[in-house]
Parts: C-alpha cells; structure tokens; sequence
C-alpha cells in the first residue's frame, strides 16, 4: 500500500521525501502541486527531477475523493457527497456569498454525540475520517470551482469545520489538516478564516490553543445544564460552566476577539424570553473573567425523527432583541441551500452506525420530554 499524500501537512511530506532519500526542500515543491495546483499525477509536476517523479510513483498516490453526487441550490450553494467506502458517505457544502467563498467540510463519518437537533447525530457514527479524507474535501473543491468558474485565483476564502462530526473527537487527524488550510505554501488561509466549531470537547479546546489557534465556534445550545444534557448529549460530561472557563481560556490564543456561540433555535425548547435572559446572566459572569463572545441564533432545519420544530422568525427577533439590548452581539444566521439539505444541521450523509443511535436516541426524547415541561412552567411564570 502506497502513501497518500494528502494525508501529510508540509513536516509529514518534508519526512517523508527524507525517508525516499530526498532532500527537505523538495517537499515544498511537492505540496505546492498538491495544494496550490490541484495536481493528480506526478507526471504534472514537471519541475521536479523525473528520478524523483518515478520514485513518488512507486511509493505514492494522491487519493481524492470519490464523488457520488453534486446538488447545486438555487441560491449558488453547492453540496457533494464523498464515498470514503465501507458504505459510508460523507458531505461537504461551498456556501457563496458576494466577499467571501465558505467551505464547510466534515471531520467524522456521522457523529457519536447525538444532538437533538441534528441529523448527523441522528445516523449516529461510524469511524473518524482521516487527515487525508478532511484536507481532501478542501483540495476537490477549490480547484474543482477554479475550473468550474473560470478562474484561476483562490475561490475558497474561508472554511468552517461544521459538517459531518464533532471535530474535536478527531484531533490527531484534524491538526495536520488545519495546518495545510494555513499554510503559505498550501491555501493559506488566515487563522480568522478557518473556524472548527466545537460540542465543547473541553480538554482538546485547550489543545487546539496551544497547538493551532483558529477561530472557534461553540454549539451552546441552551443557557443552563439540564436542558443542554438532553439537546447536547456531551454536556453531561462538560457542563456549561467548565466549557465557558475553556472558552475564557482559549481567547488569550485566539486569532478572533471573541468565542461564537451557535445557538439553533427551536419551538417551545430553548426559545423563550426566559432562555434570552438566562443567557445574558450566563454571558455577563463569564464576561467578567475575560471571555467575550457573540451569539449566532440558527433558525432550526427540522427533519421528521427530530419531533422538533423551527422557532417562528418573531420568536426569534424577540430572543436576539434581548441579547442585543444586553450589548451581546447577536447575528441570525440566514438559511442557505435549503433546497438540497444542505443547510445547517441537515448534513446527514450515510453512515453505518456502530453505537446504537436509535437507543440514545429514544432515550434522549424521554428525557426531553420532562425538559420540555420544565422549560415551559418556567417561561409561563408558573
Ligand atoms: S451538532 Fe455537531 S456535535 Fe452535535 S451531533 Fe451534529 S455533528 Fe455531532
């Protein structure tokens, strides 16, 4: 077996070019034609030595993703879905807009924490992908939409790890693959620009710091624990207060000024005055540690087995006018490419489910049901 060579960043491919006895250097070249070209095959890479093309073709391969199907929304976004084999399928989605080009790439094949709200939770998981599989999903697209449109400059400006998966659980792949989107000599991109969002993994947030600070996004969710245990599963294991001392952490590294916080609104869930409130208390402790951050409010995409419903857009308005008047920055996220399920949430892929999601599951929908009691007694002043 070969070694691919999109599973390296530039220190893995500069080892690897010394262990075929080559110079350094020459991994340079290489990962130029890897990442800047798009190249395929060695034959391409013309100024390199033909004794060293002969030699990567003995001893390497560049694998890119196998593409089942291409969907392309009405509004521009395009969504792909990647067979990386033993029946999984994966998705990725390029979201256009008139300053910047945004990649949202999958880091897993289906996700093992099972949120509520999402349908990759709800095919459960399957394996992590590997660095290849991630850097992949960038290398296929730009230079599939540089040919595609005509161009011949840099059309991927920014990419968000919030496909497929919890990135966090996937570290060991996901750095090498951070580290090739930043790198001068592959996309470089800037740290500001490549955000990875996280459930709230909270011992590999304090890694990602140290290592390759980026932009981080946080899926809140809720303002206090019993309702994130049932809507974030992971929760029960770091409970908000520990995830938002992570997050107070992490903003000394960070390349932004602040965390984001996604926040997928949801009907009679998490979308009461209440909850607006509770939030701000929660944000104005924190703030006075350090951390500061902005709100993301995501209209929820509903699909049958989630039994959730979308929060109507006054209900919304009324959630970010009590953040805003609480001088929390706030967006509402508009919807993109709902007509091919690629919009936030929708990613479902398929993926041959090895944890038993329909068990977690049901028994996520039981505890929810108590929560939602709980939430709504609250929000009616009983
Ligand atoms: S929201 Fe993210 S962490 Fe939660 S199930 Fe979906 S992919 Fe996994």
């Amino acid at each position: 077996m070969t070694a691919n060579l999109l599973d390296y960043d530039l220190e893995g491919l500069a080892a690897f070019c010394e262990r075929l006895g080559e110079k350094r250097f020459r991994a340079t070249q290489l990962f130029r034609w890897l990442h800047q070209k798009g190249a395929t095959d060695f034959a391409q890479m013309t100024d390199l030595a033909k004794s060293l093309r002969e030699k990567l073709a003995g001893a390497a391969h560049i694998q890119g993703p196998k593409v089942v199907s291409r969907h392309d929304s009405a509004d521009g976004t395009i969504k792909w879905l990647f067979d990386v084999g033993a029946g999984d399928v994966i998705e990725t989605v390029f979201i256009p807009e008139t300053d910047r080009g945004t990649l949202c790439i999958s880091s897993q094949a289906g996700c093992a924490v099972g949120c509520r709200f999402c349908s990759t939770g709800h095919q459960g998981f399957s394996r992590n992908l590997t660095t290849g599989e991630i850097i992949s999903q960038l290398w296929f697209a730009e230079h599939f939409l540089r040919q595609h449109l005509g161009r011949e400059d840099r059309v991927i400006s920014n990419v968000v790890m919030m496909g497929m998966g919890e990135p966090l659980q996937n570290y060991s792949q996901l750095l090498p693959a951070l580290k090739v989107m930043l790198d001068d000599h592959g996309y470089g991109l800037s740290r500001r620009r490549v955000t990875v969002s996280t459930s709230g993994v909270v011992p590999m947030i304090d890694r990602l710091a140290k290592d390759c600070p980026v932009a981080l996004a946080v899926s809140l969710h809720a303002p206090e624990d019993t309702l994130r245990d049932n809507l974030v599963p992971l929760n029960k294991k770091y409970p908000i207060a520990e995830l938002l001392q992570a997050c107070t952490r992490y903003q000394s590294s960070a390349p932004r000024d602040f965390i984001t916080f996604e926040y997928c609104m949801l009907d009679g869930v998490n979308d009461q005055p209440e909850h607006a409130r509770q939030l701000v208390s929660l944000v104005q402790a924190h703030a006075a540690q350090g951390l500061s951050c902005k709100f993301n409010l995501i209209p929820f995409n509903p699909f049958p087995a989630s039994g959730l419903k979308r929060s109507d857009m006054p209900q919304v308005s009324a959630f970010a006018k009590i953040l805003l008047d609480a001088g929390i920055v706030t967006t509402v996220r508009k919807t993109r490419g709902d007509d091919i399920d690629a919009a936030c949430g929708q990613l479902a892929g398929d993926v041959q489910d090895r944890t038993g999601v329909e068990q977690r599951m049901a028994a996520q929908r039981q505890g929810m049901l108590g929560g939602i009691k709980v939430v709504v007694a609250k929000g009616m002043g009983v």
